[in-house]
């Protein structure tokens, strides 16, 4: 379960990489070449009773449904 102020790190399995290359996957972190570590700023309940999070990474927030946070590992927790 995330909280805020975890520290996350997002998980290979997240990107859509063909051959082992990162060239093929436009996701949010590759695009702006993120170092893919982030702080948890808020979490809720959205709007499918589903938890979701606000996470601050280097190169801005992004958000996370539930059914990523399988992507996400949490590096440390306060
Ligand atoms: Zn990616």
């Amino acid at each position: 379960m995330l909280r805020s102020g975890d520290l996350v790190k997002v998980m290979p399995g997240y990107h859509r990489w063909g051959e082992n290359s990162r060239t093929s996957c436009d996701c949010f972190f590759c695009f702006h070449k993120s170092k893919e570590v982030g702080i948890v700023t808020t979490t809720w309940v959205d709007e499918d009773d589903a938890l979701s999070a606000i996470i601050e990474f280097d190169v801005g927030e992004w958000v996370f449904r539930k059914h990523e946070f399988k992507h996400l590992d949490v590096v440390s927790s306060l």
